[in-house]
């Protein structure tokens, strides 16, 4: 943990904390979604009806993209969210050009610091914590920040002894910050394994769309990992794969169902039972680190 420490001291501004808040997300669907209609079956479909929903579409089940915000609204108990290590703040490390201005759009965008949102929350009463990327921020690159965020989620997970639900939506690592970005992979990974002696769980939930180094790290190390229905999930893009091997890739290839159905990945659930399944998860976990 000293490593960590010490690398915190290069790597970020050292600024007081924030005060604890939610800051209200812009619209993340319309990466996917304009007018609210489905990519998948087309369907007109009305906000209210949408959000009602859980941002799920009632004709076919597509599963839309959804803010942080969001995520905290349907999966935790009201009121019952406190953001933590807001006060880590990204930097230059590389001195990238026009790395500042990016981020800037990106804070703007999405009223958060970075790629990655650390909070306390309780579900149906259980106590735990949230780390929610978004893809919005960049396409949920994982630089240093969000690294630093997730690692802090992690072993903040160890000193509670709460369990630690992580949801992924990511390009993968940010290039912006050349092999700051990429040594993420090992300090979340080690992290995991300091959770792994300490018997606290790692609930993954992956969502559309998971890549790259994300997928080649943490994203796999859960205890259970859960997928929403139909996200593409892989390291490298079918249109990469297709050009490198010369061949078709089989339907459905990278979508939940297809890794589900190849041992890639626990469960499929979907938003709607995703909560009662997370309260069953921690108390079926927590009970048996209780017995010993
Ligand atoms: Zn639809």
């Amino acid at each position: 943990m000293a490593l960590f420490s010490n690398l915190l001291g290069r790597m970020f501004s050292g600024k007081k904390p924030a005060p604890t808040q939610v800051v209200p997300l812009k619209d993340e669907r319309t990466f996917v979604a304009q007018k609210h209609s489905c990519p998948a079956c087309h369907t007109h479909l009305d906000e209210g009806e949408l959000e009602r929903n859980l941002f799920v579409c009632p004709q076919c089940s597509h599963h839309f993209r959804i803010t942080p915000v969001e995520r905290i609204k349907f999966l935790s108990d009201p009121g019952t969210f406190q953001e933590f290590s807001s006060e880590v703040q990204t930097t230059n490390p590389i001195g990238f050009p026009g790395y500042e201005a990016k981020l800037n759009e990106a804070k703007a965008a999405t009223g958060l610091a970075d790629a990655i949102l650390n909070g306390f929350v309780q579900i149906d009463g259980r106590k735990a914590i949230f780390s929610i990327m978004t893809f919005k921020f960049m396409g949920g690159s994982m630089g240093s920040v969000a690294g630093e965020k997730l690692t802090r989620a992690l072993l903040t997970g160890i000193e509670k002894r709460l369990p630690v639900i992580l949801f992924t939506t990511s390009g993968g690592m940010r290039m912006q910050e050349g092999i700051f970005s990429l040594m993420q992979m090992a300090k979340t990974s080690a992290a995991i394994a300091q959770m792994e002696l300490s018997q606290i769980p790692l609930f993954v939930v992956l969502t559309d769309p998971t890549y790259g180094g994300v997928t080649a790290s943490f994203a796999m190390l859960g205890d259970v990992i859960i997928a929403e229905p139909g996200a593409s999930i892989g390291f490298a893009g079918p249109r990469v794969i297709e050009s490198t091997i010369r061949q078709k890739l089989p339907e459905g290839f990278q979508k939940s169902e297809f890794l589900l159905q190849k041992g890639f990945i626990d469960a499929i659930v979907s938003r709607a039972e995703l909560k009662k399944t997370l309260g069953f998860l921690i108390d079926t976990h927590m009970a048996r680190l209780k017995v010993r």
